[in-house]
């Protein structure tokens, strides 16, 4: 047997091209592949009874077939052939169009297993061009059925079969305590990968689901909980405040709104004690954050120290470079930017300068974490968008530096509670107003019959002098999905309705070098129309730009929806955002009813949170606040609680993990967080 953390190549099915494209779904060893956990579940174990069905629902039915009635002839083309058919609610009749043979293919006095839409006809039910299936000891209808994330080139069916060759093997030690498993009740490790992966039942399902996520939520608080004990321990770099930070805002183009002066008012307090900052700034999407870090970054300039930026896409980090640049190369502050596309030889003269001290602020995306960045006297160390990075990217830098002050900033705002528990090693601060003379943004909701309108409405706007986004969940045509895609779009939209202006495709498989031109041109107004993924989602920031239309809107989050929606209105414009919902479902309305009637952030988060949580059991994960594989920080609120708890008991009484039963946890904290709970031993 293959081990667990041995390449999938040794699994049947898998030869080079197969294993590339697994790569780049993240498989690589037999473990990713177990933990490659299917997106959603076809739940066809819901059977239902014929006459327990609304007219034109689509369900399962379970049915015995009583015979042929008729094969009919009705026109030329048309023939229809019938069956009767039954089950405890009473008789109904099967038909399909055009199929005559189909006669032979199903047999009577046999059981079926038979899918389709449900009409009703004078009291009676029809069930017309179904899903039909005999009947056996192992139909897949009738099961809860395994949906994975795809890519082109890898089918559903083909996961099934790979994974098939490895559930049942029971690769992992379980880890953990056995106290817990029995306390809680929890389902063992092997067995709950494995109704992840299959579910038996829902009941079974849910075990399985609740046991990995305790697991994730644990492993998760002792990672916290470590490094917060190392946090006591350090001192932050010494900071102290003079007139020449005040004068710096003074002489900025615009006065700071009570909520900036609030938190820059907690910022400098800790900056200046003896501890190190460690301060997470929330503030809704355009309330200003950035200038506040400018400051704090300038504080620790003048102080002697230098500092960091880090932002989730190189798109905004670049746009970051020219806002700082702007406001402190007068000042003679040296700014760098350090992101995936550098090229080698800038590469390596900025670490120098880093290193030596010549550069003041770097500003990066993740590659900063990744680089081996040596600086001199790092002094602060500030996060831009945190929601969009996984924990363990945030520690890993943060680690690197253990004097350095740290900020964190969010738009996306999470309950106080919540808060405490995910980053109990960190103090809030919160901007709560927003900078003066914003106009409202109209939203607007739309379904399929207002679309025409919505683009014509969105050509009026270019034709102004504005720009637009329009904005798709996919970036191209997906076999799986029934989705707009990116690329479509762009293609249609190209050639009709803005066959005259200049329209571009943005989406996140085009390398940083074409983006970031994409996005030069869009903001030297070149462009008029970016069609794009939601690589656009956070901190762009083009205050000509004054619509945005969104499809699928369904599908996304409403915090990220919002986090759209916040690109437009940055100018002097009116602006808008077109929802463009394609699902007719009640709740995805009130979802978009939320987004038309309010553009408070936190009211969103927590109206998000309502409505989802009265979702079905299935539901897809969304909020991506966090990067468990599982867990979802709102829906598993109590398990989180109770795993924070047991975090708090392992520790009480096995500081360093170092006990026999808990030495999964540390190997999995280790590989998951690099922290290094080892070097405590
Ligand atoms: P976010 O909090 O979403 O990161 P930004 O920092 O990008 O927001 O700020 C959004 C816009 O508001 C920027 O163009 C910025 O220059 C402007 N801005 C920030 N603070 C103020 C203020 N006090 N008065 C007026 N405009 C401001
Ligand atoms: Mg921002």
């Amino acid at each position: 047997m293959v081990a667990i953390d041995d390449s999938i190549q040794y699994l049947k099915g898998v030869g080079p091209k197969r294993l590339k494209k697994y790569n780049s779904l993240e498989i690589y060893k037999i473990r990713d592949l177990l933990e490659y956990y299917p997106r959603t579940y076809d739940d066809q174990s819901n059977l239902k009874l014929l006459y327990n069905t609304e007219n034109n629902e689509k369900a399962t039915f379970d049915v015995l077939v009583l015979g042929l009635l008729e094969v009919k002839r009705i026109r030329k083309n048309l023939n229809i052939t019938t069956f009767l058919i039954e089950d405890e609610s009473g008789k109904g009749i099967m038909s399909f169009f055009n199929s005559p043979y189909i006669k032979d293919n199903i047999k009577a006095n046999t059981r079926y297993l038979v899918s389709g839409k449900v009409t009703k006809f004078r009291g009676q039910v029809q069930i017309t061009n179904p899903q039909f299936e005999k009947k056996t000891e192992n139909n897949n209808v009738g099961t809860i059925f395994p949906i994975y994330s795809l890519k082109k080139g890898i089918t559903n069916n083909e996961i099934i079969k790979l994974t098939n060759q490895v559930i049942n093997n029971n690769y992992y030690k379980e880890p953990l305590p056995q106290n817990l498993i029995e306390k809680y009740r929890l389902m063992e490790k092997n067995e709950a990968v494995r109704n992840i992966h299959r579910p038996q039942s829902k009941k079974h399902y849910l075990l399985a689901r609740n046991r990995l996520v305790f697991e994730e939520f644990l492993i998760f608080q002792l990672a916290i909980f470590r490094l917060k004990k190392d946090d006591k321990i350090s001192k932050g770099v010494p900071i102290e405040i003079n007139k020449e930070i005040y004068r710096f805002i003074e002489e900025l183009p615009f006065k700071l709104t009570d909520g900036q002066n609030k938190v820059l008012d907690e910022i400098f307090k800790d900056m200046t004690s003896d501890t190190r900052m460690n301060r997470l700034l929330q503030g809704d999407v355009g309330s200003g954050k950035t200038i506040v870090a400018i400051i704090a970054m300038y504080l620790s300039y003048i102080n002697g120290y230098q500092s960091t930026i880090m932002a989730p896409t190189e798109i905004l980090a670049r746009q970051h470079l020219e806002s700082f640049r702007s406001l402190l190369e007068p000042l003679g502050v040296k700014v760098e930017l350090l992101v995936g596309s550098t090229t080698k030889k800038n590469k390596e003269r900025i670490l120098e300068g880093i290193k030596n001290g010549s550069i003041d602020i770097l500003i990066g995306t993740h590659a900063l974490i990744e680089e081996n960045v040596e600086f001199r006297n790092l002094g602060l160390n500030v996060t831009d968008e945190q929601h969009r990075f996984g924990v363990r990217q945030r520690e890993s830098l943060n680690t690197k530096e253990k004097k350095a002050h740290t900020l964190v900033m969010t738009a996306t705002p999470i309950p106080r509670t919540l808060s405490l528990i995910l980053y109990g090693d960190l103090s809030i601060s919160t901007i709560d107003t927003m900078p003066p003379n914003r106009k409202q943004i109209d939203t607007i909701a739309i379904n399929n019959s207002m679309l025409d309108r919505a683009i014509g409405f969105v050509q009026e706007e270019v034709k102004k002098g504005r720009q637009a986004y329009i904005i798709c969940p996919l970036i191209e045509e997906s076999e799986v999905f029934d989705l707009n895609s990116a690329e479509e779009v762009h293609k249609d939209l190209k050639l009709d309705y803005f066959k005259d202006f200049q329209i571009e495709l943005l989406h996140g498989k085009m390398n940083a070098k074409e983006k970031n031109e994409v996005m030069e041109r869009f903001e030297k107004n070149e462009t008029k129309i970016i069609v794009s993924t939601t690589v656009i989602e956070v901190g762009v920031n083009v205050p000509n730009a004054s619509i945005i239309l969104i499809y699928n809107s369904e599908r996304f989050g409403l915090a990220q929806l919002h986090q759209l929606r916040g690109r437009v209105g940055r100018g002097e414009h009116q602006s808008y955002c077109i929802l463009y919902n394609e699902s007719k479902s009640e709740i995805s309305w009130q979802r978009m009813k939320v987004m038309t009637d309010s553009t408070d952030g936190f009211y969103i988060a927590n109206k998000d949170l309502e409505l989802r949580g009265s979702g079905d059991i299935f539901g897809t994960k969304q909020s991506g606040m966090m990067d468990f594989k599982l867990a979802d920080v709102s829906r598993d609120i109590n398990i989180l609680k109770y795993a924070q708890q047991e975090a708090l008991n392992i520790l009480n009484e096995d500081e360093n993990l170092s006990k026999n039963e808990h030495l999964e946890l540390k190997d999995a904290i280790i590989k998951n967080f690099k922290i290094e709970y080892a070097i405590l031993n």
